[in-house]
């Protein structure tokens, strides 16, 4: 088959991976015909395997095994980097994410010649700093638009933006997009943060065990306005961004376009797992604690599934009102959006449907 284009996905089965891997090969996805290239260090794991890709184990953190790899893939035209790695501290994010882009980007770009794009997928923590930091520092005043200045903290955003920029540099002709959503509802199991993926963990237990589902986070949190980003709308933005000549050299922002109170989605959550009684804690008369200490010592219900519930406890604790703009990404052509609640009941029966939760 003659293909259009040929993508290279690194972290193929994380939250966004997973999505590009499902759309990319559609006959009428944009730039298509695609061949696809997944690379994650993990053996595929079955809910990926349906997917007509050439899966690729490979370890971006090591450069032999990187350069082994993808130095070979010469077809390559776009690379969608959809990976990262999570340390202690931010000055070791910097120097492992760092260096796992650099080794991805110095085997392709010197051996594929057709290259011709790069989608950068960073995320909102651009505007308020790494988790540790936020309200602690002075962020901007949102909405947050695409052109403020980087925040004046260690953020490896940074450091893979100035990587990228140093290495497209050294290649006349080739084109970048930085992609920057917020917190994203999505499927995989293998990511590092996936939201929809511990509530409905901690649902499940709830409904095992006959508890309540307790909303541990803050009131500002329960009552003020969220948003979000799903994972499929993000794979879009990047699809788009990676053949419209309009987003060239350009770093978007990317959130479904609505609002939510987790007041509301967590009725809905309650609805999906069958559990009556729910609510925000101590209005149950539960005191404040964090979702990492009530779940402590479940870890082995769910093998599948690896609940960071630490991740949970900074999503339900955060403050409201952390809106980006979306303008750049209308008025430059992307006008896709998602319904927040339909999007979480579908992410919800993505897991149920895969006998990941019950
Ligand atoms: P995920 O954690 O969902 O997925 C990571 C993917 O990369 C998996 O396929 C994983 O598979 C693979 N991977 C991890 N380490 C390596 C490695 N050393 N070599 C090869 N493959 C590897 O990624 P996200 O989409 O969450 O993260 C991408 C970016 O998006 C990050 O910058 C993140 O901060 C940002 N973001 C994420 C949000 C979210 O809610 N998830 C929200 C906003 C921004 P395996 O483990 O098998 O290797």
């Amino acid at each position: 088959q003659d293909y259009q284009n040929v993508g290279l996905v690194v972290g193929v089965t994380g939250i966004v991976g997973n999505s590009l891997a499902e759309i990319l090969p559609r006959s009428d996805t944009p730039g298509g015909p695609w061949k696809i290239y997944g690379v994650a260090r993990r053996p595929r794991p079955n809910w990926n395997a349906k997917y007509p890709i050439d899966y690729i184990q490979c370890d971006v953190s090591d450069p032999d095994d990187t350069q082994a790899k993808l130095s070979k893939l010469a077809d390559v035209t776009h690379i969608f980097y959809v990976t990262w790695a999570s340390r202690p501290t931010e000055a070791e994010n910097c120097q492992i994410n760092g260096a796992m882009f650099r080794n991805v980007l110095r085997s392709v770009i010197p051996n594929a010649p057709n290259l011709r794009h790069i989608c950068l997928q960073t995320g909102g923590k651009h505007y308020v700093g790494p988790f540790e930091c936020i309200g602690k520092i002075p962020s901007h005043d949102p909405p947050f638009t695409e052109d403020l200045p980087r925040l004046n903290v260690p953020l490896f955003y940074s450091n893979q933006e100035d990587i990228l920029f140093e290495e497209v540099d050294k290649r006349r002709g080739l084109t970048w997009s930085i992609h920057r959503p917020s917190g994203i509802f999505g499927f995989s199991p293998y990511s590092l943060m996936n939201i929809i993926g511990i509530l409905c963990v901690y649902a499940a237990i709830c409904k095992h065990e006959g508890a309540p589902l307790v909303f541990h986070g803050t009131r500002d949190a329960w009552e003020g306005f969220q948003e979000f980003s799903d994972a499929e709308l993000v794979a879009e933005q990047e699809i788009w961004a990676a053949v419209a000549p309009n987003a060239r050299n350009e770093a978007f922002n990317c959130t479904n376009g609505d609002v939510f109170k987790w007041k509301h989605l967590w009725k809905v959550l309650a609805e999906q797992f069958e559990i009556e009684n729910y609510g925000f804690g101590e209005e149950m008369g539960s005191e404040r604690v964090r979702l990492e200490e009530v779940m402590k010592g479940k870890e082995s219900a769910w093998e599948e599934i690896v609940a960071v519930w630490s991740y949970a406890d900074v999503v339900l604790n955060i403050g409201a009102g952390y809106f980006v703009s979306m303008n750049k990404s209308k008025e430059h052509g992307f006008l896709g959006f998602r319904n927040s609640k339909n999007s979480f009941i579908t992410w919800i029966n993505r897991l149920k449907s895969h006998r990941i939760v019950p």
